[in-house]
């Protein structure tokens, strides 16, 4: 084998073995074009690939990494628990920690069963709230992302929006009749046959589309007014807002949660949880069957423990991040006359390169509907930014993104800006 691969001959080769050269939709660069970068090694902002080039990362994994690639601290407490065993298929004092810390973050949150990610637990709080209340129905709302099980990938955001899919073949009608899509920042008027609301409080994976006021509490009350369970899938938002994630940010209170990413520290893991009295249903406890061979695992929560660890006193710097970035930003499309906003929530941002308001689905789609994105993340990532490849996915700053990192990435997105002008 030659000692020098390029990105091109690696990603080449992925694609005999993996469809599309990935594992994940989005990470193949069809919605951009071009090859991927494919990566060899990354530490804290950065992430350099097999040809040696070093990008300042936003990807950071989707929001898995929050504290920025390869922590000393993460690394050590992996290294720490893999010397003692990588899976036991027995109770752990690790899993019971994370399971602690992430109770007493979580305002009205009393009990989790831990999975390996986000789409098993928010396909387990569905068939839960199915269990508790004996209906079938489910609501979720255009543009959302909650993993890719059958019953939610109907309009779902992220990959399958990127992608440009409404839904995904192999689903079939019955996976799906139970499902009712509604457009997202209107409260829907409810049946009593509904479930189970599922719900992005901060939507971020149809870009960012932060909630309008009162979605959040009309949903709360029509749950309530029909006995319908309410989810936050705070998968990306639990544990990156702020300990107590969009729960504590909107004041409102689901009934059940869904977590994923931040809570693993860069390792598989996904939760989900509610009181005591509704997580009674799941077995062993109640008749709610859902489990799984590798949840809870010693080397996902000791590294998730040690992320949320570090993540004490630290919510106000990583925010402070997203803003000077977002005010960057916004100043450098003004300059240049660029039809452009960059909404931001908290830690949370991303550009839409258009002027009209964006509070749903549809009116994201409009606004990624151009080529401008493309260009832009093409522009950026030759500059040694590297930006999501799809206009629908935000940015992730982490802790680790000094001064000078999101310096450099204003200037790149200055000269960025001049290839869309
Ligand atoms: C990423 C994501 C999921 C799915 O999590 P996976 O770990 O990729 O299965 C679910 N919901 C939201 C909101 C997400 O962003």
């Amino acid at each position: 084998m030659s000692s020098f691969q390029t990105n091109a001959d690696v990603f080449a080769r992925s694609c005999e073995v993996l469809p599309g050269g990935v594992n994940s939709p989005v990470r193949s660069f069809r919605s951009v074009g071009g090859t991927p970068y494919v990566v060899s090694e990354a530490k804290g902002a950065y992430i350099t690939d097999v040809e040696g080039a070093t990008y300042i990362d936003y990807v950071q994994s989707y929001g898995a990494s929050i504290l920025g690639h390869a922590t000393d601290e993460v690394v050590a407490a992996i290294k720490k628990a893999a010397e003692k065993g990588t899976t036991y298929g027995a109770p752990t004092t690790g899993e019971l920690a994370l399971a602690e810390k992430i109770v007493e973050c979580v305002p009205g949150l009393e009990m989790i069963r831990m999975t390996s990610s986000g789409t098993e637990a928010a396909m387990s709080a569905i068939r839960l709230a199915r269990g508790v209340t004996g209906r079938s129905k489910i609501v979720k709302f255009a543009g959302c992302y909650h993993g890719h099980s059958d019953a939610l990938l109907a309009a779902g955001g992220s990959g399958v929006a990127n992608q440009g899919l409404v839904g995904s073949a192999g689903v079939t009608p019955a996976a799906v009749a139970d499902t009712v899509v509604m457009p997202y920042n209107v409260v829907p008027t409810l049946d009593d046959d509904t479930a189970l609301v599922a719900v992005e409080p901060i939507a971020a994976n149809m870009g960012l589309v932060p909630p309008v006021p009162g979605f959040l509490e009309g949903l709360r009350a029509e749950c309530d007014r029909v006995g319908a369970v309410l989810l936050f899938d705070e998968v990306i938002t639990g544990f990156r807002l702020g300990y107590g994630g969009a729960t504590e940010a909107s004041g409102v209170t689901p009934d059940v949660w869904a977590f994923g990413k931040v809570i693993g520290g860069g390792l598989p893991v996904g939760a989900f949880g509610a009181s005591k009295e509704i997580m009674a249903h799941i077995s062993p406890l109640g008749p709610v069957y859902q489990g799984g061979t590798l949840s809870g695992n010693p080397l996902a929560t000791a590294a998730g423990l040690t992320a949320l660890n570090l993540l004490d006193g630290r919510y106000g710097e990583l925010e402070s991040k997203a803003t000077r970035l977002a005010k960057g930003f916004r100043h450098v499309f003004a300059e240049k006359k660029i039809a452009a906003q960059v909404p931001q929530y908290g830690p949370l941002l991303n550009i839409f390169f258009t002027d009209a308001a964006v509070t749903n689905y549809d009116e994201a789609q409009a606004a990624c509907a151009g080529d401008s994105y493309k260009k832009f993340f093409h522009a950026m990532l030759a500059e040694g930014i590297a930006l999501a490849p799809g206009p629908y996915e935000v940015m992730f700053p982490s802790l680790a993104h000094s001064d000078e990192d999101l310096n450099r990435t204003l200037a790149a997105a200055e000269k960025a800006a001049e290839t869309l002008a």
